[in-house]
């Protein structure tokens, strides 16, 4: 089976999952699994689906979708050079913090996807989603970086290759990331590049 074929079947799992109790897999409208280049050499995580991605169950297709693919093109990328997905697969009710039940309920997806993709490099979007990957690590100190997960998370060991972005939608309110973030995506262009 391609990567392509393995992804897809991941995809169609998630989106026939079935209600089971977690409040966002019972009060989503869609269901979103991410989409991507299948031999992307990034894969980006965000926390979960907002309220347009759960309406066209594609990831990041609101203001800060828009501002991410700035982001992209600072890099060097498009979309269809990189794999886009979220922690969550459903959206929390009222884009409510995510609950840790429910990132454990979500993790063996996410996984399933990497382990499909073998990024490179992960590219956590925002401290929820760092926090996933390295509980210990401060966005503040880590972000347009690559940065070695150290501690546990999901339930399994540190020691992947991430580079945490601030969360595009950080940079929305207040926008005074902006300029960060734009300086964090060309770098992550340049580590690319090097
Ligand atoms: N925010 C996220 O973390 N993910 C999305 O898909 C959209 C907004």
């Amino acid at each position: 089976m391609s990567r392509q074929d393995r992804l897809d079947a991941i995809a169609a799992e998630i989106r026939g999952h079935r209600p089971c109790g977690f409040e966002p897999c019972e009060s989503c409208s869609t269901f979103v699994p991410g989409e991507g280049n299948p031999d992307a050499r990034i894969v980006l995580v965000g926390e979960a689906p907002g309220a347009n991605e759960d309406r066209v169950g594609r990831p990041f297709v609101g203001a800060a979708g828009k501002l991410l693919d700035t982001l992209l093109m600072e890099a060097g990328l498009a979309r269809e050079d990189v794999f886009i997905t979220n922690v969550l697969k459903a959206r929390p009710p009222g884009n409510r913090d995510p609950r840790a039940d429910e990132v454990a309920h979500s993790w063996p997806w996410l996984e399933a996807q990497l382990a499909v993709i073998e990024p490179e490099l992960i590219v956590p979007l925002g401290r929820h989603a760092l926090a996933r990957f390295d509980p210990a690590a401060k966005i503040a100190d880590v972000h347009g970086r690559p940065h070695a997960a150290g501690g546990r998370a999901g339930g399994r060991a540190g020691g992947r290759a991430l580079f945490p972005l601030y969360h595009p939608a950080a940079a929305l309110h207040g926008g005074k990331l902006r300029g960060a973030l734009v300086e964090d995506a060309r770098a992550l262009g340049a580590w690319l590049n090097r």
